[in-house]
């Protein structure tokens, strides 16, 4: 029963936590998604794969899961902080786009990107930024009213002072010890890691994105978008929420240190980081254009798929070094597991083995041990003394968590293959070896392999 036995690292509290749902059968999750000004890169996409087998894993422990990823489509300035240009606006105006259809068009992309890597739509709830203004400008008064926020020249800003327990987050990554220098200086700021909640159209801009506000005309802070999205959605308190290590020190904290303030509860149970993806050793950054999207890997020939499975073979986290050999040799096992995936005669009577099944689900119930869980499917699949039909329907079991999207394929197997498999059970029978060996090449050129098994000799489709 996994259910009770789901273990999570927690980066607030530097704890692994057995899993306590704060409603009883449903699971809430935030994960912050995709800014949408370019289209996500691998690194990106990690974080998606992850939230996924999250979801997974809850699905299948019983839960129903409640999982928003957020659009944001508005406010997340470069740099991260207070001072930098608009993402999305910037983009709309150096491309000349106009800029609900840049958004529309990186929207659909994204979709297209998760269905690529097996992540069903329909299990998440999308919201955009631009959709929850109302709920963004609610959740400011109630923070004035409350005492937390203040206004200055360009914008409503959030007064850190009154948040004892601000930063909490701050361990998780290195990075914050570089804090001091990121943080802007803004001489009204009343202190250095304030952050703005609302940020008002400067009157040189001519600015694409602005809604009025009881403050005066501008957008949201970033940081605002994802509580009043999460909350909108999801309630007070969530179980888990999401995100790439990057945003701990500043998004997340600002995240928690308004959230709780505006509710005086608990924001979130579990926060859960996923590390980086570099490319050959060097940043992937949408902003550089040092990156490889989904359609580079299918102009590789590579299965978008493998990259799931590249994730899967490392701990979210432990930071990822992407190379061309790497993906090649996730791609080698994808087909392989695919392979694994024909079959001959009805597996309606074949029973799946359930002791890997349950030793493969507590690893990943083990703060999602995936690495742990694919050597155990290879150490099971290379068996020889279980039947090919078991793998099949072991793995397709297996696959409901991994989300490797492999499919049951009957073998059809065409006469002549037959006909010279046939001649081949007949050499070997004979033990005239050296014609059995001739005749398994006869066979591969017709791109089906001959294997033999202590069970005895099958015959599988080779995949391309
Ligand atoms: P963005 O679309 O730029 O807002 O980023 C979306 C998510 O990707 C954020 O959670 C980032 O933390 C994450 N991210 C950005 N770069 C990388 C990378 N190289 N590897 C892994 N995750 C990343
Ligand atoms: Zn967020």
């Amino acid at each position: 029963m996994i259910k009770n036995n789901i273990t999570l690292y927690d980066s607030l509290s530097k704890q692994k936590k057995v899993f306590l749902p704060i409603s009883k059968n449903v699971v809430k999750i935030y994960s912050c998604g995709p800014t949408l000004y370019r289209r996500a890169h691998i690194g990106n996409l990690r974080g998606y794969v992850f939230a996924d087998t999250l979801n997974r894993l809850f699905r299948e422990a019983g839960f129903k899961v409640k999982h928003v990823i957020n659009l944001t489509d508005v406010g997340h300035l470069f740099g991260d902080g207070d001072t930098g240009e608009d993402k999305i606006e910037k983009e709309a105006k150096d491309t000349n786009q106009n800029i609900e259809s840049l958004i529309i068009n990186l929207i659909k992309v994204f979709n297209s990107d998760l269905e690529h890597l097996n992540i069903s739509l329909k299990r998440y709830n999308f919201t955009r930024a631009t959709s929850y203004i109302k709920e963004q400008v609610s959740l400011i008064e109630r923070l004035e009213k409350k005492g937390f926020a203040y206004k200055i020249s360009d914008g409503m800003y959030f007064n850190v002072q009154k948040f004892k327990s601000y930063g909490g987050l701050a361990g998780v990554s290195k990075s914050i010890q570089q804090e001091g220098k990121r943080v802007e200086i803004n001489k009204e700021k009343k202190g250095p890691y304030d952050f703005a909640l609302w940020k008002f159209s400067k009157k040189t801009e001519n600015r694409l994105q602005e809604w009025s506000s009881p403050w005066g005309v501008g957008f949201p802070g970033w940081h605002t978008e994802c509580c009043a999205m999460a909350s909108s959605v999801l309630g007070k308190s969530i179980d888990l929420h999401t995100g790439g290590i990057d945003l701990a020190p500043t998004h997340h904290n600002n995240e928690i240190a308004q959230q709780e303030s505006d509710t005086g509860q608990v924001f979130v149970n579990t926060w859960m980081h996923t590390e980086f993806v570099a490319l050959k050793g060097a940043k992937l950054s949408k902003s550089d254009g040092n990156i490889i999207n989904i359609d580079n890997l299918i102009e590789n020939k590579i299965d978008p798929v493998a990259l799931r499975y590249l994730f899967l073979t490392i701990h979210y986290k432990t930071p990822i070094n992407y190379t061309d050999e790497s993906i090649k040799a996730a791609n080698l096992s994808i087909k392989e597991l695919k392979n694994y995936c024909f079959y001959k005669s009805s597996l309606f009577f074949v029973k799946k083995d359930k002791q890997v099944i349950e030793q493969i689900k507590k690893a990943v119930s083990h703060d999602i041990s995936t690495p742990k869980a694919i050597a155990l499917l290879w150490e099971f699949l290379k068996d020889d003394s279980i039947k090919r039909s078991t793998k099949t329907k072991t793995i397709l079991e297996i696959d409901k968590i991994f989300g490797l999207g492999l499919k049951k394929k009957k073998i059809k197997i065409p006469n002549d293959v037959f006909i010279l498999f046939k001649e081949r059970q007949k050499a070997r029978e004979n033990q005239d070896w050296k014609k059995s060996d001739i005749l398994r090449e006869k066979i591969k050129v017709k791109k089906f392999n001959v294997v033999d098994t202590s069970s005895g000799t099958d015959l599988f489709p080779i995949i391309d």
